[in-house]
């Protein structure tokens, strides 16, 4: 990768934003994919619909922590974390301290919100 472009295109665009730690528990075989019990996945906009920020979130079967890992939308930190899922779940930023929520994972429909 250019690191001209990687400097010039910092903040803008998906291809930036990519979460690698995750990716790479897997390859290494510390995350199990049929293991997993739910994932979540949101992209953060700003008012220009452009990504500024991302967070995964992957909870496996047999483990009480969730692993999280961001991409802060304020200040482009890189994080990840384990952390225990509650809702709402929220994740902070372990650089600048602010506080993102995450949606509802997907994969475990709970009937909670059933109106
Ligand atoms: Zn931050």
């Amino acid at each position: 990768m250019s690191k001209e472009l990687y400097d010039s295109e910092k903040v803008k665009g998906k291809e930036n934003l990519k979460l690698s730690k995750i990716d790479e528990m897997v390859k290494k075989g510390e995350i199990d994919p049929s293991n997993v019990k739910f994932t979540t996945w949101q992209d953060k906009k700003n008012d220009d619909d452009e990504i500024i920020g991302t967070v995964r979130v992957v909870q496996e079967e047999d483990e009480e922590l969730a692993k999280v890992e961001y991409i802060c939308h304020r200040c482009q930190h890189h994080g990840f974390k384990k952390t225990e899922y509650k809702r709402p779940f929220w994740v902070r930023c372990e650089n600048c301290e602010k506080s993102f929520s995450v949606p509802r994972l997907k994969g475990k429909v709970d009937k909670k919100n059933k109106t």
